[in-house]
C-alpha cells in the first residue's frame, strides 16, 4: 500500500511516497515559495511527478502554522495570514486533498506507528524553531472548537514575559524552543551547544534551558496526567543527553512525584520525516 505525504514547512516543501505507512521509497524536496499561489503550484507539480511513478496513489498534506477545517492557513514562518491554501489546492487537483497542521501530522505518525502507539493519554512536544506538538486524550488526538488544534507552544509560562508573535506575552516557546537555547549560547548551532554541554561547558545556559522546558511540561502533566510524554524536534536529534536532562528534572516535580509517578518520558520515534509520514497516514485514512 502506497500513500504520498507532502510536508510544507517554512523553508522547504518535502514529498515522500510511503510504502506500508513507514517506508519512504521516493523523495523530492524544493524551496518553499512564500507566495501562496506558487506554493499550491509547487505542491501540485511535485505530486504530479510522484504520481507518474506511483499512479493513483492517495495524497495528504502537512502544513506549518495553524489551520482551520477549511484549509485556511496562518503561518508566521511563511508570512501567511488566513491564506486559503485548501481552496487553492482543491482548484488545482479538482478534488479535496486532506490537509493538517504539521504538529497534528507528527502526532498522528507517533500515535499510529511510533512511541505513542496504543496510549490512551499521551503528549508529543517538538523542540525546534518553536514548540509544536499535540495531545492524545481518550485514545484520539485532542481537538477544539471548529476542529482546531491547540498550540502547546503558546501556553504562557511567564506572566507578562517576552512578547511573542502570537500577540501574547510569556509564551513557553519564547523560552524553551530550541532556537532560544541557540540564542542564549550567542547564536551557536544546537550541535555546537550540545558538544559544549557534553564537554562540561555552558552548563548554566543548559540548566536554565532545561528548567524552562520542564516548567511547561509539568503544567501539561498536571492537566492531562499522561501515560507517556514523547520529546521530538531538532533538539532531540542530540540524543539521550536531552531526554535524560528533561527526565531527571521533571521527575523531581510534584506533577511527577505526587500525581503521576508512572509517566514515561521518552524520545519521539520520528524526527525529520514525521510530517511526511503523518500526512501519508492522513491520506490513507481520509481521502
Ligand atoms: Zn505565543
Amino acid at each position: 500500500m502506497y500513500a504520498i505525504g507532502v510536508d510544507v514547512g517554512g523553508t522547504t516543501v518535502k514529498l515522500g511516497c510511503v510504502k506500508d505507512g513507514l517506508h519512504i521509497v521516493y523523495r523530492e524536496k524544493r524551496q518553499s515559495p512564500r507566495d501562496p499561489q506558487m506554493m499550491a503550484q509547487t505542491i501540485f507539480s511535485m505530486v504530479s511527478i510522484a504520481q507518474q511513478r506511483y499512479p493513483g496513489v492517495k495524497v495528504g498534506i502537512s502544513c506549518a502554522g495553524s489551520m482551520d477545517s477549511n484549509g485556511q492557513v496562518t503561518a508566521n514562518h511563511l508570512g501567511w495570514v488566513s491564506v486559503p491554501l485548501g481552496a487553492m489546492i482543491y482548484e488545482l487537483f479538482n478534488r479535496p486533498i486532506p490537509m493538517e497542521n504539521d504538529a497534528m501530522c507528527a502526532l498522528a505518525a507517533e500515535h499510529i506507528y511510533g512511541t505513542l502507539n496504543g496510549c490512551t493519554t499521551g503528549i508529543l512536544i517538538t523542540l525546534g524553531t518553536g514548540i509544536g506538538g499535540g495531545i492524545i486524550v481518550g485514545g484520539v488526538p485532542a481537538r477544539g472548537n471548529m476542529g482546531l488544534h491547540g498550540e502547546v507552544g503558546h501556553m504562557i509560562t511567564h506572566a507578562d514575559g517576552r512578547r511573542c508573535n502570537c500577540g501574547q506575552q510569556g509564551c513557553w516557546e519564547m523560552y524553551a524552543a530550541a532556537s532560544k537555547l541557540r540564542e542564549a549560547a550567542g547564536g551557536m548551532s544546537v550541535r555546537e551547544v550540545m558538544s559544549n554541554v557534553r564537554a562540561g561547558k555552558l552548563l548554566d545556559i543548559w540548566g536554565n534551558y532545561i528548567h524552562e522546558v520542564v516548567i511547561g511540561l509539568s503544567s501539561l502533566m498536571m492537566i492531562f496526567i499522561p501515560e507517556i510524554i514523547a520529546i521530538g524536534g531538532g533538539l532531540s536529534n542530540a540524543g539521550d543527553i536531552v531526554i535524560n536532562a528533561i527526565r531527571s528534572e521533571l521527575e523531581e516535580t510534584s506533577a511527577f512525584r505526587i500525581f503521576n509517578p508512572t509517566c514515561r518520558i521518552v524520545s519521539a520515534h520520528f524526527q525529520n520525516d514525521a510530517g511526511i509520514l503523518g500526512a501519508a497516514a492522513l491520506a490513507s485514512m481520509m481521502e
